[in-house]
């Protein structure tokens, strides 16, 4: 299955991600990251088809997409 890690170390919380996942997968998590940021986490993990479409519009390359 398809999954996308964020690296914590990275992730600004600028939401573009969650724009631009067409199926709703991304979110900010709770948790503060190591830069005092809600970074961004999977929270449909089931609806993600891989499409790489967050990791090409994350300005920081804090997405890893695993097919
Ligand atoms: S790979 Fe595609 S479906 Fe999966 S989280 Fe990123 S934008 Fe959404
Ligand atoms: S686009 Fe990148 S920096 Fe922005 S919220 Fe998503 S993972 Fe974080």
């Amino acid at each position: 299955m398809p999954r996308i890690e964020v690296d914590e170390k990275r992730c600004k919380a600028c939401e573009l991600c969650i724009v631009a996942c067409p199926y709703e997968v991304i979110e900010l998590a709770n948790h503060f990251s190591p830069l005092g940021f809600h970074p961004a986490c999977m929270v449909k993990p089931e609806a993600c088809t891989g499409c790489m479409l967050c990791a090409f519009v994350c300005p920081d390359v804090a997405i890893e997409v695993y097919k």
